[in-house]
């Protein structure tokens, strides 16, 4: 886990809203990190922290007020769009706003292939292959609407069409947030098995976002915690979840009933 995949550096991004009367609110502020290949951070954080925002920024949706954020050494703004999304794709909390409802699913992966693998022959190969990945039937799923499936079905549909691009990087915001406990699980393993590369030609990295420190503690190997907009701590989820240095860390693992209770009865 030597390569650094993604280097973010002084990172600032102030939202200004309101017409007349503008207001600013600093949403991410002098944050750096850095990710290297094959590894799963998570970035965790109560509701506003900022989280979304850092998902955002390295998705190129939206640009920063400061700082500059590296892929593979290049600043992402240099690099072409095209480029860019072939190596990293984001999964989102709701997976119905993640698809137009008028399409069927197979449509909608089949505009993925056309911009993921321009020239591959069996295309319909790729899809089988990309929708048994994630532990889905082509029978089953292709010929639907989206609301014709379960949101755990339709996650993982979202998932497989990240997986199109054959991605170096995930940045998954809450992807699970929605979806009932026992899809969350297989999503969960999911996400550890696509980093092992144990389901997938080479292994990738994962920015996994959530409030949820459960899922953060059994999916990550080093965790990012924010506050306000800033980073306050951050290390190996072990050292982290066991010894957290900070009372905001503590609080978030107060509010989770998980083996990381540890330091409480130090
Ligand atoms: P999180 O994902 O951790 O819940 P967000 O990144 O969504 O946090 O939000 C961080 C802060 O930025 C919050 O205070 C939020 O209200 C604010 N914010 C997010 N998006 C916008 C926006 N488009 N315009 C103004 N403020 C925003
Ligand atoms: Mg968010």
């Amino acid at each position: 886990m030597e390569n650094e995949i993604l280097k973010i550096q002084d990172l600032t991004k102030i939202y200004t809203s309101g017409l007349i009367r503008t207001k600013e609110t600093i949403a991410v502020k002098d944050a750096s990190f850095n990710l290297y290949d094959g590894e799963i951070i998570s970035l965790v954080g109560e509701s506003g922290s900022g989280k979304t925002t850092v998902a955002n920024l390295i998705l190129r949706f939206i640009h920063p007020t400061e700082g500059e954020i590296f892929y593979d050494g290049r600043e992402i703004h240099d690099i072409p769009m095209k480029d860019y999304y072939k190596n990293i794709q984001g999964i989102f909390q709701d997976p119905y706003s993640s698809f137009n409802y008028f399409y069927r699913i197979d449509h909608m992966l089949n505009q993925a292939l056309k911009f993921s693998l321009k020239g591959i022959a069996n295309k319909r190969k790729e899809l089988e292959s990309a929708l048994s990945i994630v532990g889905l039937n082509t029978g089953d799923i292709l010929g639907r609407f989206p609301h014709q499936i379960s949101g755990g079905q339709l996650q993982r549909v979202l998932i497989a069409r990240a997986l199109l691009f054959k991605p170096k990087l995930i940045i998954a915001d809450e992807p699970t947030s929605m979806i009932d406990s026992s899809s969350r699980a297989d999503i969960l393993n999911l996400f550890k098995e696509l980093r092992e590369g144990k389901k997938y030609s080479e292994s990738m990295s994962i920015i996994f976002i959530t409030h949820d420190i459960g899922q953060a503690q059994y999916v990550s190997d080093r965790v990012i915690v924010m506050k306000e907009g800033s980073i306050i701590e951050e290390g190996p989820t072990d050292e982290v979840f066991l010894n957290p240095c900070q009372p905001y860390t503590q609080n978030l693992l107060g509010c989770c009933p998980s083996i990381y209770r540890k330091w409480e009865f130090d």
